[in-house]
């Protein structure tokens, strides 16, 4: 963010309308061309808006939804938001998302939905999980929360996620996505009735917004039908988005250069291996996950980064492994476990310099070598 981002804000804070009102319309009409969606609702995070996708969709107490461990926990928690359980699979080790394969033996009475993660931004394999999901009649939302920008073959051509393939997608603007806008969160979908339960849920259950009543000639009484949620999005925060989606075909230009240049720094690096890109997918590179050499321990490479500068983060968390979740599984998680354990994610952003990902390089290549030779 810079200048851009400040001179938008004083839109409207100078107008005066400050929280989900003309900025978040404008917002989500861009935000809906940008990925091609018919409807896009903007909402405060990722978070409530999977809640929101889910309730939709028709999750309810003591229904089951198929998903992974191998995900931010948010992705768990939304599906006991609504009183429902998550029954995790296990995920593909090339890829770190969803395991096609392992869906129908998970697949209960009980299973109500199908939530699937593009993890780190790289898209899932949809065409086989949609196929699953409409056999057994079963709604799929996407948790794009790390993807936007990237995109999926689609029938010979390319498309943005969120279109959405499945039936929702969920967007987050959190800092530690492409675009932020501080919180924010984003719902598309093709189906007109859903969108418009979206909106009713982000605000209270509220029958005739406030936007509506505050222009109208008439004197209008509202009412509350059902009970929703305060998940709204700020008009500030909306403007900080507008100026952001701007920027996101540089941003996303730029993180496949760096990507790129990383798979070429590292290519020597015994035992190491490199994110796969499946030939339907382009990642928007919101992050750059290695799985270390078998005998390398993470905590200790991740120490030696750490003390020549180098911030790396561990590989993705199993939900599954925290308190809340340990009774979820369903059979066997060993990829979800071993890529949380032997991944790392490396320094990967648009400012980045190409001094400073040598330096990246060079020092996960020594940091290999040390601490192998000390194992
Ligand atoms: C970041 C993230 C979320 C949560 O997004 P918020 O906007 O912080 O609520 C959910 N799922 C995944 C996979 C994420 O990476």
């Amino acid at each position: 963010m810079d200048e851009r981002e400040v001179e938008a804000v004083r839109r409207p804070i100078m107008a005066g309308w400050v929280t989900q009102g003309p900025e978040v319309a404008a917002f989500e009409r861009e935000f809906a061309a940008y990925v091609g969606a018919e409807h896009a609702c903007a909402v405060c995070n990722c978070t409530t808006a999977l809640h929101l996708a889910l309730l939709a969709v028709g999750v309810r107490p003591g229904d089951e939804v198929i998903t992974v461990s191998h995900s931010f926990i948010a992705t768990a928690n939304s599906i006991h938001y609504c009183g429902a359980k998550p029954i995790f699979v296990d995920v593909q080790p090339a890829t770190y998302n969803l395991d096609p394969k392992r869906i129908e033996e998970a697949i209960t009475p009980r299973a109500r939905a199908i939530l699937a993660v593009h993890q780190m931004g790289m898209p899932c394999d949809l065409k086989a999980i949609k196929a699953i999901a409409d056999h057994r009649c079963l709604p799929l939302v996407e948790d794009a929360a790390c993807a936007i920008g990237s995109e999926i073959n689609w029938n010979g051509s390319w498309e943005k996620i969120g279109k959405p393939h499945g039936h929702v997608a969920c967007f987050s603007f959190h800092p530690r996505k492409v675009i932020t806008t501080g919180d924010g969160g984003m719902l598309t979908t093709c189906n007109p009735e859903w969108d418009q339960q979206f909106r009713l849920y982000r605000q209270h259950g509220m029958s005739i917004p406030d936007t509506v009543r505050h222009s109208s000639s008439r004197v209008a009484f509202e009412s509350y039908p059902m009970i929703g949620f305060n998940y709204r999005l700020t008009d500030i925060q909306a403007a900080v988005g507008r100026e952001q989606i701007k920027r996101l075909p540089e941003l996303i230009a730029v993180r496949r250069r760096l990507a790129e240049r990383y798979r070429v720094l590292l290519a020597d690096i015994d035992g190491l291996d490199l994110p796969h890109e499946p030939a339907w997918a382009r990642s928007n590179w919101q992050s750059f996950c290695v799985r270390l050499p078998e005998h390398c321990d993470q905590r200790r490479i991740m120490q030696y980064l750490l003390d020549r500068g180098v911030s790396s983060r561990r590989g993705v968390m199993c939900a599954h492994r925290e308190l809340p979740y340990q009774d979820s599984r369903n059979g066997h998680l060993h990829e979800s476990e071993s890529a949380q354990d032997r991944c790392i994610v490396l320094p990967l952003y648009p400012q980045m310099t190409e001094k400073e990902q040598n330096w990246v390089a060079q020092s996960l290549q020594s940091a290999c070598r040390v601490v192998s030779r000390a194992a």
